[in-house]
């Protein structure tokens, strides 16, 4: 990770460039003066989508899922405490596939849950299946801990 990541505001969508040390020191966004991190999964629609995933230094986990899913419905609570435990090192967000269907064809999504990590706008892994939050948390570390340590 570079010297001042980019980690874009999940309240205004704002990118900020954060000196990597005060990441873990609840930073302020500089536009709206609101947390960067607020240990919640941050809602994407196709506009914050694009901006999350093009612009942000850090790895964004999405939960690609839909209000009529069941299995959706019961993983949501594990991805709220994934988000506690992951945040700063990774940005969590959930992509409603029933209001944004364009962007869960384009990602190739088949069945919901899935979960897709990207990295500088490309994805590098991906999880179908509801998960409890320890394995959410363990799934996403094994997956971006190279990026950690380069
Ligand atoms: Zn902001």
């Amino acid at each position: 990770m570079n010297e001042r990541p980019h980690v874009v505001c999940p309240h205004c969508n704002t990118t900020n460039s954060i000196p990597a040390e005060r990441l873990a020191d609840a930073p302020l966004c500089g536009k709206c003066k609101q947390r960067l991190f607020t240990a919640h999964p941050v809602e994407l629609d196709e506009s914050s989508f694009q901006r999350h995933i093009g612009s942000n230094d850090i790895p964004v986990l999405v939960d690609f899922w839909a209000p009529w899913c069941g299995p959706c419905r019961m993983m949501a609570l594990a991805f709220e405490q994934a988000a506690a435990e992951l945040e700063p090192a990774i940005r969590l967000a959930k992509l409603n596939t029933e209001d944004e269907q364009a962007i869960g064809s384009h990602h190739g999504i088949r069945s919901i849950p899935t979960m897709v990590l990207f990295w500088k706008g490309q994805e590098i892994a991906r999880q179908s299946g509801a998960m409890m939050a320890g394995d959410i948390v363990r799934w996403a570390r094994a997956n971006t801990g190279e990026l950690h340590a380069a």
